[in-house]
Parts: structure tokens; sequence; C-alpha cells
């Protein structure tokens, strides 16, 4: 899996995951590692809390916060903070305080945007991770150097003597795993015009040259998989509400169950990652110059019931995600069009309007030029003229 962005030094550079293949005793530390920063976390972010509460609301640096549990560490106590890297609880603090001060900057109004009050990380229900300095991390055949952790083998090679950013450990239910940031140089394409893209009609993506991607939920697969959850879903209902009923009080079947129902979800928005990974590289083999996709007011759909099931099965964010940093490490111009714009109800022929154009309909006709043609690929077309006056 690969992932670009354009790092904080203006250099293009590409993120890259591989997998971590532990022995018994690494995975333990691992794991220690995780429960280190997690608790770091939290006592950052319940620490910044406090002194809001009770210290004339200032925010806290994080060297103070630093510094404090450098000196908790002496305590017999918290013996265990010593035994990770303790680069791990530096950059705790750091991610905490950041987080923190977004929501300071809202409160203090230098800051226009909505964020919510950081919150503390449940061992439930947040993604075990950790960092570790990018300086010290190093590679050879197969296996990564970890702080305190030592040699684990990886099931990928990264290369040897390129700078890294930000190497952050995660774990996602089944592996563990490294994601790092790589220096690349820019790969230029040559280039053929305009490529339009609808998204979200009869088709999920429909192109302007009249490709058609079909959803990937309506596989055997993937129905396979959303009964088996479904079923699964309804036996850990169960078990619950027995449990409430004193009639069945047992944890440990409940828990392996918990997490068979995590490892069916991780199978299946992996497959939907997939899926988008497999589209846009279709569409970018193309090597358009520019892309223009259709406006998904996403948002507001979302809040109507019976959209809310379909959309987010087709996770059309990741799609427009990938899209978007894929184009940028490509060079390639990257548009979505403004929500006014009335790409659908025109005709990409003669230009003329049809608004009497029923919602569900498939097919666009044409009054004035007897155009009949499917709706999202006239919609599509229309896009490859669009300029953002
Ligand atoms: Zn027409």
């Amino acid at each position: 899996m690969k992932r670009s962005l354009i790092s904080r030094e203006g250099k293009n550079d590409s993120r890259k995951k591989i997998r971590l293949c532990p022995t018994n005793e690494q995975l333990m530390k691992l794991w220690q590692s995780a429960g280190t920063a997690r608790w770091v976390y939290n006592y950052t972010i319940s620490m910044q809390r406090m002194n809001y509460r009770f210290n004339n609301g200032g925010f806290l640096s994080d060297q103070v916060i630093r510094k404090h549990i450098t000196k908790m560490k002496k305590r017999p106590k918290y013996y265990w903070l010593s035994l990770v890297s303790n680069n791990i609880a530096k950059q705790a603090v750091k991610d905490a305080c950041d987080a923190y001060k977004k929501w300071f900057h809202v409160i203090d109004g230098s800051s226009n945007l909505y964020v919510e009050i950081p919150k503390y990380k449940t061992k439930k229900k947040t993604t075990p991770s950790f960092y570790n300095d990018s300086t010290r991390i190093k590679f050879k055949d197969k296996s990564v150097l970890l702080e305190k952790i030592g040699w684990v083998k990886s099931n990928v090679n990264l290369p040897v003597n390129k700078k890294v950013y930000n190497p952050r450990i995660s774990f996602d239910g089944k592996y563990w795993y490294l994601a790092v940031g790589l220096e690349v140089d820019q790969i230029t394409y040559p280039i053929s015009g305009t490529l339009g893209i609808c998204l979200d009609g009869t088709y999920p993506v429909v192109l302007s040259t009249g490709e058609k991607f079909t959803s990937i939920n309506q596989t055997d697969t993937m129905r396979k998989l959303e009964k088996k959850l479904a079923r699964l879903k309804q036996q850990h209902r169960r078990k619950i509400r027995m449990n409430e009923d004193k009639l069945f009080v047992e944890k440990k079947n409940l828990h392996k169950l918990e997490i068979r129902i995590q490892l069916i979800y991780r199978k299946i928005s992996n497959i939907r990652e997939n899926y988008w990974h497999y589209v846009t590289m279709t569409i970018l083999r193309k090597r358009p110059e520019k892309i223009v996709i259709s406006y998904l007011p996403l948002h507001e759909l979302m809040k109507k019931q019976e959209h809310q099931k379909r959309l987010s099965k087709e996770c059309y964010y990741e799609l427009k995600r990938q899209l978007h940093y894929k184009c940028e490490e490509l060079n390639i111009d990257f548009t979505e069009v403004a929500p006014t714009d009335p790409c659908s109800k025109i005709c990409y022929r003669c230009k003329s309007m049809n608004f009497n154009l029923l919602e569900s309909g498939v097919v666009y006709q044409c009054l004035e030029c007897n155009n009949t043609i499917l709706k999202d690929r006239n919609t599509s077309l229309n896009l490859i003229d669009y300029s953002i006056n």
C-alpha cells in the first residue's frame, strides 16, 4: 500500500506501509509500546484539561509535560515508562498537544474551524500505534530495526539509504504494520486530454470515455461477508442480552466473537479500498491531462436515511482521497465541479437544457436534437468542458 502527500519540507514524498512479522517476544514489546503511547497520550490530555479548568484556561506547552513525565520515570510506580523507547512518550505528548492546540485555537478565536475537544484514546476503540524515531530506524534485507525492540522481520524490502519521515507502527486487528514516508522523484506522464468522471449515478463511477465501474458491494464475496457479519452481530447481541439477564455469564467467548466481527470488518474495508485502488489506477493509466469529477454532496446526502447505508458502503470519500493524491503525484490537474453547476441537465451535444429529467431515470433524452444517451455518460461528457469561471 502506498500513500503520498506533500511533506512539510515541501518535497514530494510517498508513504509506504509494510507488514511486520515479529517473534512472540517482539510482539509483547510492540503491545507494550503501543500501550505506553496510549497512556501518555491520555495523561497529556487529562493534564491539559485540568490546567484549562483550574489554571486560568491556559495551554501547557509540550516541553513542560515532557519534563514532568521524565521526572515520573524515576518513581518506582512508573518504572514501566522506561521499558520502551523514550521517543514513544515524547511523540505521544506532542500528538496530544497538537490535537489540543487545534481545539484551543477554536476556543480563543484564532481559528474558525470546527474542532471537538480531543477525546481520550480508549483501549477498545483506538488503533494501537506508536512512533519510532526517524533517525534511529534502520533497514536491511527484509528487516527493520525498531528502538528497544530489535530487528523485526518484514514482508518486503525498503530502500536502505533513503531518508524516511514520520515512521509509525500500528496494528489493524490482525497484523502489525510499519508506515514510513519516503522521498520520491516526480514522475511525468505523456498526456491526453481531459477526463470527466461522474460519481454515484446508476453506476458508482462512469467515465467520459464510456467506461463504467460496477459496485464492489454487489459481488458474491461481499454479499457472503455481509451476511456472515450480520449473523455474528446478531449472535453478539443475543449474548449481551443474555448477560444482562444473568443467564449467561461468559466473557471469554464474547470477546472471541468480538474479534471475529472485527476481522470481518477489516476484510470488508480492505476489499473496498483495494477496489478503489484498482479503479483509480485504471483511470490514471489513460494518462489524462486533467480530471474533472462531478460534485457529490456526501455531507448532506448522508443525513438522509435512504442514502446513508448505500453511501457508507460505497466509500466515495476513499475514492476521492485516492484520486486526489495520485493526481498530485502524477502532476494531473484535479477539479471537483461546483455544486451549482447544472452538468447533469445539459445535453452534451447541442448544449440545450432539460429540467424535466427524472431523478431516478437512467437515460438522458434531449428534446432538441433527439439525442439519447446514458445519463451518467452525458454528465461526464459535460464535465470535460467545465471551467471554474
Ligand atoms: Zn441535444
